[in-house]
């Protein structure tokens, strides 16, 4: 007797709007159109667009590069002024409002806390980025969903915040907006990644499936 194959759930993963085939590996949620540049998520069962942005490529490198797909959001801190101890509330409320935007790593990394997680460094930073939307970058699709890295966003400004104050004592107001799907390129050297912008670098063997991400985006030369 056959073994009884399972039957997941099958959706026809094309774009909504241009009907292009979206490039999907088994544990993708969320996906850049490879022909457009929409950005699709499948949220109970069915799409929703997500608005969809790339970074243009650093100037002058001469490393090939990849697009790697993150998750980013407007953010607004802001600390009302109470009980904490003066000091301490002006190191906070200055904190709080340098933060402008959060990011979070969609592709799946090995003990992200480990190594370090770069969207994490892209909050603290705010890079001045060339922001692009519409046709770009084919980049792999995103691991974690999109309202999970908004809750991780929350925690990382949260966390950010309380290395200036202690956070019980804060009364803080946090928005963190909604996602959004973003490319951002790395340099690709084979057995490491590196941000061009921090300089940070992941070994090839913490990013899950990097051999994947490189067929679903293809090396590009800068
Ligand atoms: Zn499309």
């Amino acid at each position: 007797m056959a073994r009884e194959t399972s039957n997941p759930r099958v959706i026809v993963l094309r774009c909504r709007a241009c009907r292009a085939e979206l490039p999907a590996a088994p544990n993708d949620v969320a996906f850049r159109c490879p022909q457009c540049g929409r950005g699709w998520e499948i949220e109970a069962g069915g799409f929703i667009e997500r608005p969809s942005h790339w970074v243009a490529s650093p100037a002058g490198g001469s490393q090939p590069f990849l697009y790697l797909p993150y998750w980013s959001f407007s953010v607004s801190a802001a600390v009302n002024p109470g009980r904490m101890a003066e000091a301490d509330e002006l190191g906070a409320r200055d904190k709080a409002a340098r933060f402008e935007r959060a990011w979070i790593a969609a592709y799946s990394i090995y003990r992200p806390t480990y190594v370090g997680e770069w969207g994490l460094a892209y909050t603290r930073i705010n890079p001045k980025w060339e922001v692009r939307s519409g046709h770009g970058p084919q980049a792999p699709g995103a691991t974690i969903s999109g309202v999970d890295a908004q809750n991780i966003a929350g925690h990382y400004i949260l966390g950010e915040i309380d290395r200036k104050a202690d956070i019980g004592s804060l009364d803080l107001d946090l928005e963190v907006g909604d996602p959004e799907l973003w490319a951002i390129p790395c340099y690709d050297l084979g057995d490491k990644i590196r941000c061009p912008w921090t300089r940070a670098e992941l070994a090839a063997t913490v990013l899950d499936d990097l051999s994947e991400i490189r067929s679903a985006a293809p090396r590009r030369q800068a």
